[in-house]
């Protein structure tokens, strides 16, 4: 492309446009000129410019899907010690395969919370691999004995690995907590991850409350400074609680949360993200867990499902994230499964319309920091004094004029049967920043062309 030269212009008509917010549109267009969305509306209202444009029919056309919770850690499982001793350039080659399965499955974005995806994201917008955009919280930040340290490790061990950029991270007391915010923030987080409570795949207790009230406030206070947002891994009712006074943006699982967490959870505008695509897995697969391990999570599942239900019917807010984050061929969850998410999200009490806009317009919104403003409205591009926002979160989960290009079209109605989104097969188109990815007869492969 010379310089003055019009950037290409793609052109999709569809019987049904799902724009993520808002009503669906019959008998639609959606036209991108380079990266941005230009135009989308009812065939009849196209501008004459475009009235010559070829396009594609396409049956049903909604935004490129986010899923607001994965990791890529290139490892085969959360056994022991597998994760820390697996070699970054194996993970980073792991990761190839993917990502190219996460685009094909009409992913288009993804909020990484702990991984090698920070690194292996420069390979995607080089064009060199081929997969989401991601947006990553570089690795996840855990107290001293919390979810994210790995105790089969010696200490001394587990830091040097910690300081060589693998993608867990130590903090206590408050000048530590406030540093490792700005660490991250060094190796390229667009999102900080705390961990207020235990986990399943550890061995600390779900229940057992981590870091304390003043460390959790100095690091969203210092998040915040940078236009971020903060997710928080938790299960217990007192770890829920403690995220929440402090201004955490979303909450990771929040499996326990009771009636008066649910009741903060809406007061404080936040983002639930229930993962059950990973949790159902890890329910009906006791093999691939200790005895301890699986003791606690058929806990965890059974009162995730109950508060996700009980979320839904009070109002509070839903981003669908899956949690998915090992690599290995013998797994019976892998990176491309992450429509799965909707069927849950479906069956757990949300409209198929509603699931589609968890899990595309409120991607961008689990990045931002400052309250979300609610409806159709356009959020101001710019403050009154002509600052720009201070913020990480792409214009991107939406098909709407001025969005990222990022859309895909599936072959049956996900409005009547949303496990459509759930096979990869029906997503027949895959366009990202305005280029298409994948079409039929050609799914998204592993090596991208090089011209
Ligand atoms: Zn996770």
């Amino acid at each position: 492309m010379t310089l003055h030269s019009r950037p290409p212009v793609v052109r999709v008509d569809a019987a049904l446009l799902i724009p993520g917010r808002g009503p669906p549109i019959t008998n639609a267009t959606l036209v991108a000129e380079g990266k941005k969305i230009t135009f989308v509306g009812k065939q009849s209202t196209l501008p004459a410019k475009y009235a010559q444009l070829q396009g594609r029919v396409v049956p049903f056309l909604l935004p490129g899907l986010w899923d607001c919770h994965v990791h890529f850690f290139g490892a085969p499982s959360f056994a022991p010690g597998v994760v820390t001793s697996t070699p970054p350039a194996l993970a980073g080659a792991r990761s190839a395969r993917d990502l190219a399965a996460t685009l094909n499955a009409g992913f288009t974005s993804v909020r990484e919370l702990g991984g090698y995806g920070s690194q292996i994201a420069a390979a995607v917008e080089e064009g060199w691999l081929v997969g989401p955009s991601i947006y990553s919280s570089v690795s996840m930040l855990s107290q001293t004995a919390g979810h994210g340290d790995a105790r089969e490790e010696d200490m001394a061990v587990l830091c040097s690995k910690m300081e060589q950029n693998m993608p867990f991270y130590i903090c206590d007391g408050e000048a530590e907590c406030q540093r490792a915010v700005r660490t991250m923030i060094r190796r390229g987080a667009t999102v900080i991850k705390v961990a207020t409570t235990g986990g399943g795949s550890s061995t600390d207790d779900l229940q057992a409350r981590q870091f304390s009230d003043a460390e959790l406030l100095v690091m969203v206070q210092e998040v915040q400074r940078a236009g971020l947002a903060v997710a928080a891994h938790c299960h217990g009712k007192e770890g829920i609680k403690a995220a929440l006074r402090a201004g955490c943006r979303t909450l990771e699982h929040a499996s326990f949360a009771n009636d008066e967490c649910i009741a903060l959870m809406k007061e404080k505008d936040v983002l639930f993200v229930p993962t059950r695509t990973a949790i159902n897995f890890a329910l009906s697969n006791p093999q691939a867990w200790t005895p301890e391990n699986y003791r606690k999570i058929v806990q965890l599942a059974e009162a995730n499902l109950r508060t996700y239900t009980k979320a839904i019917r009070a109002g509070v807010r839903i981003a669908l994230g899956t949690d998915i984050g090992l690599s290995a061929t013998t797994l019976p969850i892998n990176h491309g499964m992450n429509g799965k998410e909707f069927v849950w999200a479906v069956e757990a009490g949300l409209t198929p319309l509603e699931a589609i806009e968890a899990g595309t317009a409120r991607g961008p919104e689990s990045l931002m920091t400052n309250p979300i403003a609610h409806g159709d409205d356009e959020s101001d591009d710019e403050s009154d004094d002509g600052e720009p926002p201070l913020t990480k979160a792409p214009k991107s989960g939406q098909l709407s004029v001025g969005f990222d290009a990022d859309f895909i079209a599936v072959s049956d109605n996900p409005l009547l049967d949303i496990a459509v989104l759930a096979n990869p097969e029906k997503v027949t188109h895959v366009w990202k920043g305005g280029k298409l990815y994948k079409e039929p007869g050609k799914p998204v492969t592993i090596l991208p062309p090089v011209h």
